[in-house]
């Protein structure tokens, strides 16, 4: 199980180069429930990116899943559209602003005035 108090750090040595964690806190449950449902599959497997593309949760293992493993990705990054990234309250994608993102209301409405600047290369 991962401990979800120092969770970036966990899923951090899980990772096979040491920059493949990309996402923000919102996700932090929805990453961690997904890595423990893989790990107590019992399968081996490594990941290799964790981020945000075009707004959604990609999650990247280094050798392709079998299907149950990968359904259960599937499933993550699905709900993943609407979670807000930043706080993990329920959220919308949203593209008004030239980026995808998915954030609840108050978060789209702190975007501007916080530094989380929406990061280059965010669109494809
Ligand atoms: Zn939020």
């Amino acid at each position: 199980m991962i401990d979800r108090t120092r969770w970036k750090e966990e899923i951090r040595s899980t990772l096979a180069t040491a920059y493949g964690l990309d996402i923000r806190d919102g996700w932090k449950d929805l990453v961690c429930d997904l890595v423990d449902r893989i790990e107590a599959s019992g399968l081996r497997w490594q990941l290799s990116r964790v981020a945000e593309h075009f707004g959604g949760l990609s999650f990247r293992t280094v050798i392709d899943p079998d299907d149950v493993t990968q359904a259960i990705i599937d499933h993550a990054e699905d709900r993943s559209w609407y979670i807000c990234e930043k706080c993990g309250a329920p959220g919308s994608w949203d593209l008004s602003r030239g980026w995808a993102k998915v954030l609840c209301p108050p978060c789209y409405r702190l975007w501007d005035e916080e530094s989380w600047q929406p990061r280059i290369g965010n669109l494809p």
